[in-house]
């Protein structure tokens, strides 16, 4: 906020889970959308891009109605995952957020390649909602070696998504999300920062 081109949070527990009104997922406030509505206060336009494995239903939720706050999120398809109920393809928004949320679900196990072209389809959706700053729900259980086994994501491919995150060239708070005990944890998320940092303007 204060001119910074990024900023990381280290959020325990994690937070694309909760409501306004619900906690779920051992989530109990949103953190993302914390970060997204008070970057509201300068930027008429907020994204959040959401890379955790599962689907940030209480982060749609709370925004689902507005224009302003555009929800994106990659996830393994909730046919078969949590959180089953929500983060399916034509869950779009309503009222006047119809169209601002758009929900990329994967079949279980894509690796880096399905991930990264999800994640240019992402991009093409937040390159025409013209943002001014960006968030990014950062889980690493898409990780091929997560307990969860529901993406498979590499240590260099999250190294990929920070490069390409960092391309959209925009003010970004990187939030972190879900990511379970695995030794290749705390690499993944060097990997990603390395990445986003490697390529920010
Ligand atoms: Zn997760």
């Amino acid at each position: 906020m204060t001119g910074a081109p990024s900023a990381y949070a280290l959020c325990r527990p994690p937070g694309h889970h909760a409501f306004a009104d619900v906690a779920g997922g051992f989530c109990f406030i949103n953190n993302s959308a914390v970060a997204a509505q008070v970057l509201r206060r300068n930027a008429a336009r907020v994204a959040i891009l959401d890379v955790d494995l599962h689907h940030g239903n209480g982060t749609q939720g709370i925004f689902y109605a507005r224009p302003d706050v555009l929800t994106v999120s990659l996830h393994a398809d909730p046919v078969r995952f949590y959180p089953f109920f929500w983060g399916h393809a034509d869950e779009r928004g309503e009222g006047p957020g119809l169209g601002y949320n758009f929900n990329l679900p994967l079949p279980r196990k894509s690796g880096d390649a399905a991930f990264l072209e999800a994640l240019a389809t992402a991009f093409q959706r937040i390159r025409a909602f013209a943002p001014e700053a960006l968030v990014v729900a950062l889980g690493l259980d898409a990780f091929e070696g997560d307990p969860f086994g529901g993406l498979s994501v590499t240590t260099p491919g999250f190294a990929r998504i920070g490069e390409a995150t960092a391309g959209l060239g925009l003010p970004t708070v990187i939030v972190q999300e879900g990511g379970y005990l695995c030794d290749a944890l705390g690499d993944n998320l060097t990997a990603f920062l390395t990445g986003f940092g490697g390529k920010q303007r």
